[in-house]
């Protein structure tokens, strides 16, 4: 069956340019909150044009199949993002960049099967692309299961290892390479089965040794991985809006990992091959006094809220346990309290506060937080020295002063919010553990520092009862 209106590929290819001007300024509007939702709906219509306009292609059939297939997905993508909770969104992502890889390497996969029964005829770029697809496309597909399983707790978060497990898996990803060149040469399918099924194998090696709190940087990762596949899927097929939309999230995912990785001051390799994560390395922490006999001192809601009360600036820094305790809302209720009151409140956002990029971000803004109030990292340290409180909320890593001041730290380099500039850090986290790198915190014995120790939504709320009494 042919459609009415099959298109010649130059307009269809014209089309394709317009979808890929698209995508690019949707990309660039996701870069900030307030274009973001424009952003969206501009690659939503890149990439409709792209997929509608494919319909009338040259060439094109099977539009039944098609058809049923994007119904099925449309359904699925819908129910999907209107029931995911937004704490399980890392989740949600693993499974659809995994299925985008998994799709890649099918495809790679069809075609070499419906060209290779006339052994000889597969011209080379093809057997390369459709090689080079079905490789990196299985292994996004079955590392991003294994990062599903593990954001979802199927799987423990710990690394799992072994003695030579980086031998054992290049060993792995060498016989893939071994599969994809033997089934390039005979163009046998048998070939090109055992390419798939090590390189899933090999997706799953991959994943396994890696901390559950890496997990973000994986999943960016293996997005760029799943572009890249989807991209050479589009030379296997001759299509240019899947080279254009393939290297476009090629590039972008590969740009967050690095830049995740900057904000870490961890390299990419460290992330995949560090087993970071595995045992706190701060050696237990929890002491209330420090090596050096410093002790911690303690807060009371009541004495906070005064202090709070009488500020010209708040900062409130908001990290991993304020997305745990879920108090996002009773963050902002604080907020529009001191407001009344005719307090400054800001946010500092560290750009790995949390566990996944724009974690904060998101959460404040289901909160209806304004977004002028949101200060990136580079903004918010010169407002610390005219800070009068530095309200820091399940925040722990992003604070450490020794990120700036001890080489020894693992943290060392990282960049960091200088809350310790501020003229008093309060701190509202559950006990003195520490946080995602395992190592102690310093700035709990400042003595500009004071803690409130609990979850941070009850603590809030006890707070928020003290400032209405004040
Ligand atoms: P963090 O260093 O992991 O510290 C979070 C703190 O929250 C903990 O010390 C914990 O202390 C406290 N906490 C946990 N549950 C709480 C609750 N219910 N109420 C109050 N406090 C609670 O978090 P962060 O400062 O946000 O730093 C993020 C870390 O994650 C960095 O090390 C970063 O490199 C890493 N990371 C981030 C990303 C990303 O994309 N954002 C990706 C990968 C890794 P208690 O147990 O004492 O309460």
């Amino acid at each position: 069956m042919t459609l009415p209106l099959a298109l010649s590929q130059n307009v269809v290819n014209l089309v394709y340019v317009v979808a890929a001007i698209g995508l690019i300024l949707g990309i660039k509007g996701l870069s900030h909150p307030t274009t973001a939702r424009r952003g969206n709906i501009l690659a939503a219509i890149g990439m409709t044009l792209a997929v509608v306009f494919t319909f009338a292609a040259p060439g094109m059939g099977h539009y039944w199949l098609i058809a049923v297939g994007i119904a099925a997905g449309s359904v699925i993508g819908a129910v999907a993002a209107r029931k995911v909770k937004m704490t399980a969104m890392p989740q949600m992502v693993a499974l659809f960049n995994g299925v985008g890889g998994g799709a890649a390497a099918l495809i790679a996969a069809a075609e070499f099967h419906d060209l290779a029964p006339l052994s000889g005829a597969v011209p080379g770029d093809t057997l390369a692309a459709s090689m080079f697809s079905a490789l990196i496309g299985s292994v996004s597909f079955s590392g991003s299961m294994i990062a599903f399983a593990k954001l979802q707790e199927l799987l423990s978060g710990r690394p799992f290892t072994f003695p030579g497990q980086n031998v054992v898996n290049a060993g792995v990803f060498g016989a893939a390479l071994v599969f994809a060149v033997v089934a390039s040469a005979t163009e046998a399918g048998i070939w090109m089965v055992l390419l798939l099924v090590v390189a899933l194998v090999f997706g799953v090696a991959l994943v396994l040794p890696i901390g559950g709190a890496d997990m973000p940087v994986v999943i960016s990762s293996l997005n760029a991985f799943t572009g890249l596949a989807a991209a050479s899927a589009g030379f296997v097929l001759g299509n240019n809006a899947l080279i254009i939309g393939g290297t476009l999230v090629g590039a972008s995912g590969t740009l967050l990992t690095l830049m995740m990785g900057k904000a870490m001051n961890r390299s990419v390799a460290n992330v995949f091959f560090g087993a970071f994560g595995a045992a706190p390395s701060g050696g237990g922490a929890a002491a209330t006094v420090s090596a050096e006999g410093q002790t911690v001192r303690e807060i009371s809601p009541d004495d906070l809220a005064v202090m709070l009360g009488y500020a010209r600036l708040v900062m409130i820094v908001p990290g991993y346990g304020l997305a745990v305790a879920q108090a996002q809302h009773a963050v902002r209720e604080l907020a529009d309290l001191l407001e009344a009151k005719g307090v400054q409140v800001k946010y500092a956002i560290h750009p790995v506060a949390g566990r996944m990029p724009g974690h904060m971000n998101v959460l404040l803004a289901e909160a209806n937080v304004p977004y002028p109030q949101l200060l990136d990292m580079e903004d918010a340290n010169p407002e610390f020295p005219r800070t009068d409180v530095a309200l820091v909320i399940g925040a722990n890593d992003v604070t450490n002063p020794a990120a700036r001041s001890n080489p020894e730290s693992p943290l060392y380099g990282m960049p960091i919010l200088d809350v310790d500039k501020a003229a008093n850090v309060v701190v509202l986290k559950r006990s003195m553990n520490p946080g995602f790198a395992g190592i102690d915190n310093e700035l709990y014995f400042n003595p500009k520092c004071a803690m409130l120790f609990g979850d941070a939504k009850a603590s809030l709320e006890r707070l928020i009862a003290a400032v209405k009494a004040l």
